[in-house]
């Protein structure tokens, strides 16, 4: 089977370019959509993230205030960011870098207002989610379930196995899928640790995503011939070939999914791509729900 190789980024490209002409729209009546990152200590995969977002939302007009607080800040001086990031009516979403520092209470997210809750990390916003209310999606999740829909792929009565049960990733991907109307109605299974014999579930997958946070995990024979997959992992392994001495791999040993899934993302180019495009989408319209309120 020829497998078709669904890539991010040409999906991606299209939602920016419809944040710029949203953020156009909405400078054009004074208002400058504007996301805070707040970053917690010196986590260089958080700096490469919120650089890619200063980027990619300089291109889309949209303003990224980049929020540097040292480790040593603590839980009180995190909350006391939160709080006048909260509270500026200039900033219309807001993040928090992952991983915290240790002695900042992971907690401290909670202190996002759902209305500027662009990623729905705070508890609040999870509960909305959960009862199908929530302002924002996760972007992540979000990303997933919007792959599928441009490519095409049935969701609703769809048997989605989702190898993942992070707050981040696995749940909330969970929880859209299981919503009705055409983008849900799934039937799921959320694998973990504590699942036994992973492959048994993975092969009754007609979705399979892959959020696992383990290089090339799932292999070829763990995927049913005309599945499709989802990688959402991003993991980098020692490369001495490579420049940087590392490559950056997902969850999938894509190379053998070649071939036999129907469709399958690739990592780098697959949904990590549509991630930071879907977190300038929801800034966007948090600016807009801020201008209708004005
Ligand atoms: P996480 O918090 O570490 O969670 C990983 C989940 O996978 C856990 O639920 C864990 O189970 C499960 N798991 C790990 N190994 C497993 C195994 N061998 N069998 C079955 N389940 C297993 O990670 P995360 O934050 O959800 O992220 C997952 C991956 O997605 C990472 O590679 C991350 O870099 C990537 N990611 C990508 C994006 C993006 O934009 N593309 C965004 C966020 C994360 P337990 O709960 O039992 O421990």
């Amino acid at each position: 089977m020829e497998t078709r190789v669904l890539k991010g980024r040409p999906i991606a490209a299209g939602i920016v370019e419809e944040v710029g002409r949203r953020a156009a729209a909405l400078a054009g009546r004074g208002v400058q959509p504007c996301l805070a990152v707040v970053c917690v200590g010196d986590d260089p995969a958080s700096a490469i993230y919120s650089a890619s977002i200063e980027r990619a939302g300089g291109g889309a007009g949209i303003d990224v205030r980049v929020v540097r607080l040292p480790a040593g800040a603590g839980t009180d001086g995190a909350a006391r960011a939160l709080a006048a990031l909260a509270g500026d009516p200039l900033v219309h979403g807001i993040i928090v870098q992952q991983p915290l520092p240790r002695g900042v209470d992971p907690s401290v997210v909670d202190a996002v207002p759902a209305a500027k809750d662009v990623d729905c990390a705070a508890a609040g916003s999870l509960g909305l989610l959960a009862r199908g209310a929530e302002v924002f999606a996760p972007c992540t999740a979000l990303a997933v379930v919007e792959a599928l829909a441009a490519a095409a792929v049935p969701i609703e009565g769809a048997h989605v196995v989702v190898v993942g049960r992070s707050a981040v990733v696995g749940r909330p991907l969970a929880l859209l899928l299981l919503r009705k109307g055409d983008r849900g109605n799934a039937t799921v299974t959320v694998c973990h640790t504590g699942t036994r014999d992973l492959a048994t579930h993975t092969l009754r997958a007609d979705v399979l995503v892959a959020a696992m946070g383990r290089p090339e995990a799932i292999r070829g024979d763990m995927v049913r011939e005309g599945a499709v997959v989802v990688d959402v992992g991003v993991n980098r392994v020692e490369d001495a070939t490579a420049e940087k001495g590392f490559r950056v791999v997902g969850d999938v040993a894509f190379q053998e999914v070649l071939g036999r899934a129907a469709v399958a993302t690739p990592v780098p180019g697959g949904v990590g791509a549509l991630t930071t495009a879907i977190l300038l989408r929801n800034t966007v319209r948090a600016a807009e729900a801020r201008a209708r309120e004005r």
